[in-house]
């Protein structure tokens, strides 16, 4: 894979909680704007940006699995909330004049096209916004993990993971003032030191594959397209 400043595709996660920005639910119209507006930069610089959307601003099947809910059926709920978010970007994507596919891990073929590596490529190749939903449409996993493994089919060179702090910290920065950011970790480190990047199958699915993770801070002027184009921007974690 190219070093950091080669990339020429990537796979940007986005969090659920993200969409939801000031809002108590759902989604926040300002945010998405600020996503979109990041995207069309990147995708103006020449990189190929392909999407994965999350859904904890909607449904998390865990939290719903410990009210009583069957795990399996609310983690449907969770990857069918992804795919609203999807769509929310998609929305303000096209109003600033990107191109845009959705593919849905789940079919639902009124709103979105199903899941097609190939073609998701072929949509990247020619300058469109390629956003995946529904995470791999099984129970049981993350939007991290699909990430991840999205990253990985479509021959992403690295997966950013757009939050709401900017980087990766030794201690929780918002309960801690003394908190330290890493600007490098391997993927040893924060599987050993259970650092919050992503959950530990999305973390193995990189380190096996060797697939590079930027987080920083969605939300800062100007962030997506420095995370895209490669340059130092939060916590970079590598072999
Ligand atoms: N989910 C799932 N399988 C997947 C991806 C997601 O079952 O492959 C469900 C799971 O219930 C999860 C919810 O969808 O809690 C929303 O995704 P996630 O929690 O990863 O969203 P984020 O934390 O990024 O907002």
């Amino acid at each position: 894979r190219p070093n950091r400043a080669g990339w020429k595709r990537v796979l940007l996660k986005l969090s659920g909680e993200a969409f939801a920005g000031a809002e108590p639910l759902g989604i926040d119209p300002a945010v998405v704007q600020h996503v979109a507006e990041g995207v069309a930069e990147a995708v103006r610089v020449g990189v190929q940006v392909a999407v994965v959307c999350g859904g904890g601003n909607m449904f998390r099947g865990a939290a719903l699995a410990e009210r009583g809910m069957d795990r399996a059926r609310a983690d449907y709920m969770g990857m069918i909330g992804t795919v609203i978010n999807c769509l929310a970007l998609q929305d303000f994507l096209e109003k600033i004049g990107l191109d845009t596919r959705v593919q849905t891990a789940i079919t639902m073929s009124q709103v979105a096209e199903p899941y097609i590596p190939r073609r998701a490529i072929r949509h990247l190749e020619k300058g469109r916004v390629v956003i995946f939903g529904a995470g791999l449409g099984q129970p049981f996993f993350s939007t991290d993990t699909t990430a991840a493994q999205r990253a990985l089919e479509i021959g992403a060179d690295a997966v950013l993971k757009a939050t709401q702090v900017d980087g990766v910290y030794d201690a929780d920065p918002r309960k801690n003032p003394d908190a330290v950011k890493f600007d490098r970790l391997d993927y040893a480190e924060v599987l050993q030191r259970g650092l919050k990047v992503m959950d530990a199958t999305a973390i193995s699915l990189c380190m096996d594959n060797a697939l590079p993770i930027v987080v920083f801070d969605l939300m800062g002027q100007g962030n997506i397209v420095r995370a895209v184009r490669g340059e130092k921007i939060g916590t970079l974690v590598t072999q």
